[in-house]
Formats: structure tokens, sequence, C-alpha cells
């Protein structure tokens, strides 16, 4: 008989970016294909990059098929689609600064694509490391003016960040990874960007990449709306939880583990990344090993997980 109940491991897929380094590899241990390898699509169910379950019955499945055809491993959830997408960036270079839709838009204007909410937790980052978060015009008149005249310096706000940073980036928000960051993203499974600003890069063909400034200007929330983030800390004997964000459509969560943390488990589905250390993972009486760069979901049904070592992970659910 299937298993239902057992936690789900899966496989990353890679995608090469001009802004792309090799950390995947050097921090993680992943095999890259590119000295150019900006995204580990880690928990995927979306058509341009899904990634095959490793384990147990369903092994060599893509997430995408099995949240299709076995809804009930994620609780009924009632979206159509495997609602999350789980990424680590390594922005060797800056990204394009860019900002995403929100649903109503994307699903009008980009084929029944979903939004993009996102957020990131800064797994490591070079000294003096920044990012664009924001910007300062007050009025669509004023963006559109510093957009047109290219006075990105003006208009663009930077913020500097160090390990272990949080930030929330619902649609709309003007934002860009700078060089030296290397990131876990939560986000809603959505592959739609709009560029309004690409440090006028050529890509290996010469071309300029397409921007989308039209767009971009109708999606941006402007004034830029800062978001106050309340970090809830529990410390107990063997663990620490920070939650980071409970929003829409996520909640992000950092475990970090020393000894054996038991935790009661109701939600559709979790999703696991560990980002440091190693150790194990108690499901159903069944013991996996877990080390830095493993991915895992637990099912709909699993009540209660226990972990076990010195490790790091960070968990969310829709
Ligand atoms: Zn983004």
């Amino acid at each position: 008989m299937v298993n239902k109940k057992d936690v789900l491991f899966l496989e990353p897929v890679f995608q090469e970016r001009i802004w792309g380094g090799t950390k995947l590899a050097d921090h993680f241990g992943y095999e890259i294909a590119s000295e150019l390898t900006g995204e580990c699509w880690a928990v995927s169910g979306h058509p341009n990059g899904q990634s095959i379950i490793k384990n147990g019955s369903f092994a060599g499945k893509l997430l995408g098929e099995l949240y299709t055809e076995q809804r009930e491993l994620f609780g009924n959830h009632q979206s159509d689609r495997f609602p999350l997408l789980t990424k680590i960036l390594d922005a060797n270079q800056n990204l394009s600064v860019q900002v995403h839709p929100d649903d109503k838009y994307a699903n009008q204007y980009e084929n029944g694509e979903l939004g993009k909410t996102e957020c990131w937790y800064v797994i490591d980052c070079e000294k003096d490391a920044e990012i664009i978060f924001g910007h300062t015009a007050e009025s669509k008149e004023e963006f559109i003016k510093k957009v047109n005249g290219g006075e990105w310096e003006n208009l663009l706000t930077r913020v500097q960040v160090k390990p272990g940073d949080f930030f929330y980036v619902p649609s709309g928000t003007i934002h860009a990874l700078c060089s030296g960051v290397l990131i876990l993203e939560t986000q809603q499974n959505s592959d739609t960007t709009y560029r309004i600003y690409d440090y006028n890069r050529k890509d290996k063909n010469g071309d300029f990449r397409k921007l989308h400034i039209e767009k971009s200007i109708e999606v941006s929330t402007i004034p830029h709306k800062p978001v106050d983030m309340v970090h809830k800390v529990s410390k107990l004997d063997a663990a620490t939880v920070t939650t980071f964000v409970e929003a829409e459509y996520f909640t992000v969560s950092k475990w970090e583990v020393e000894g054996k943390y038991s935790s009661k488990h109701d939600k559709h589905f979790s999703i696991g990344s560990v980002i440091l250390g190693s150790g194990e993972l108690k499901v159903n009486g069944h013991v996996h090993p877990l080390k830095k760069g493993d991915h895992f979901i637990i099912p709909s049904g699993v009540e209660e997980l226990t972990v076990i070592g010195k490790i790091e992970i960070i968990i969310s659910h829709p």
C-alpha cells in the first residue's frame, strides 16, 4: 500500500541567468551545469521548471503532476496549481530592477498566471551588500518623470543587508537583489516579472534584455508602501523558531534546532529547506537523514514531525 504520509524529497531544477554565479555549487554542493547559474528552483510545480520527487512510491513524478493527481497529499488545497515556489538565488551580479503584478492583473494580462508576492531570507552575503527595495516617488507623475529621465539613483531606495535578514515583497513593490547576496525565496507559483531597468546590460548574444516599462508603471505601488514586519520568536529547549511572515499567500519561519525538536503539524502541507547543518527528520516512524541543500514537503495528514541535529531549516506553508 502507498504510504501517503511520508515525506517527499525533491530534486531541484537550475536556471542559467546573466547575473548568476557558482555559489549554488560552492555553498550547497549542487551540481550546476553553468558558471552563470542564478536560480535553484527547489520546490516547484511551475511548468517553466518543475522539481521531481526523489523518494518513495512517487519517485520520478513531477511535483505539478503529483499535485493534480493526488491532491489529498496537499490537504485538498483549493488552488488549481501548486500554490508556492521555493527558490535559492545566487545574485553574483545585480538583478534587473523589477516589479511583479498581483493575481488580478496577471490573470488578465499574462494568460491566467498568478501574481507574485515573494519574500527573501538572506542566507549569506558580502560585506556591505545591498538590495533595492522601494522608491522615492510620491506620485505617478513623479515616478514616470524619473523613469523616463533615467534618474535611477534618485528614484530607487537601497537597503543594506546582512545574513539572517528577511524581506517581505508584496506584488507591486519595486525591487532588485544586488550583487553578492544569496537568498532563499518563498513566492507564489508565478514566473511573471516586469523589468523597469536593467543597467543597460547586454546578454551573451549582445542584445539588451526586454524591458516592460508600461506594465511596470501600471502595477507599481506609488508611493512605496513600507511593510512593518514584526518577527515572532519562540525560544524552546532545543530550538528557536522565528516566524518572519504570516500573510495572505504564505507563512515562513526558521527553525534553528540544536538537539531534538518536535512540532505538531495541522497544515495542508509544509515545505522545508535545510540551509545549514545536518540531522534527521522523523515522521510517522520513518527516519530521513537531512543535510544542507535538502528540500522536502511534509504532506497533509502528518500530525507531528521531529527534527534531530544541529540544523537550520526554513519552513513555509500556504
Ligand atoms: Zn522579484
